[in-house]
């Protein structure tokens, strides 16, 4: 087994005491999705959607990575072979973890994205309807750099060749219910990869993996880790 795709989703920021995606009732801290989470809500009311992410970025600041991201971590800087952690969470607690090789596939809580130049750059801080883009210099066109409901995901293609060449995927704390995501399993599979889950229930698509652990991905992880570590430690990779 050389090559590992990881996907993260909502369930591994919780347990660091971030809010998920969606809650029983279908808000998110309060707000309808379809209020803060569209390019149309923010055409209609960008106040609005940049005081809520303004309030999930200062939040960001107030937890920490937990067991879960410090087991990802220690695998991406352990594991000999090709490694790819993608995160469907905007929080940074992966890169703060230690994970170095991360891509994530709905855009960072700590970015910013110019509507006026096209760049794209770091930001601390509140951003609001008034921020200034760095590169440019223009203002009230810089927008959180985040994928909304109805844009596409960032870098898909590095993502579908990676589950092609990869011989272990693993899904951690994702419902199963957003596509892409959800589908990635199914490439997976197909390209002849071995398949596991780790979350607290068994998600949607549970039935297309050869294996589910069901609980905290807080315990479960770790424990994950350490077997494959272990196994690659005691079996010297082929190349
Ligand atoms: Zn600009």
């Amino acid at each position: 087994m050389k090559n590992i795709v990881l996907l993260t989703g909502a369930g591994v920021s919780a347990e660091s005491g971030l809010a998920t995606f969606r809650g029983p009732y279908g808000l998110w801290e309060g707000h309808r999705v379809e209020d803060v989470a569209t390019p149309e809500a923010f055409r209609r009311d960008p106040g609005l959607v940049h005081a809520f992410y303004d309030a999930r970025r200062a939040r960001l600041e107030t937890v920490k990575p937990n067991a879960a991201h410090a087991a990802l971590a220690r695998l991406d800087a352990e594991w000999p072979g090709e490694l790819l952690l993608v995160t469907q969470n905007v929080d940074d607690l992966h890169e703060r973890a230690g994970s170095r090789r991360l891509l994530h596939m709905h855009g960072e809580l700590t970015k910013g994205w110019c509507l006026a130049c096209g760049e794209r750059f770091r930001w601390r801080g509140p951003m609001g309807e008034d921020a200034c883009c760095p590169s440019c210099g223009e203002q009230g066109q810089v927008r959180p750099d985040i994928v909304w409901f109805g844009e596409m995901p960032y870098e898909m293609e590095r993502i579908d060749d990676a589950l092609q060449a990869c011989d272990l995927f693993l899904s951690i704390g994702t419902s199963g219910a957003v596509y892409p995501a959800a589908g990635f399993v199914q490439t997976a599979r197909h390209c002849g990869a071995r398949t596991l889950e780790i979350n607290l229930e068994p998600s949607l698509g549970s039935f297309m993996f050869d294996e589910s652990r069901i609980g905290k991905a807080g315990e479960l992880v770790p424990e994950w880790v350490d077997e494959v570590l272990q196994s690659a430690h005691s079996r010297p990779i082929s190349r």
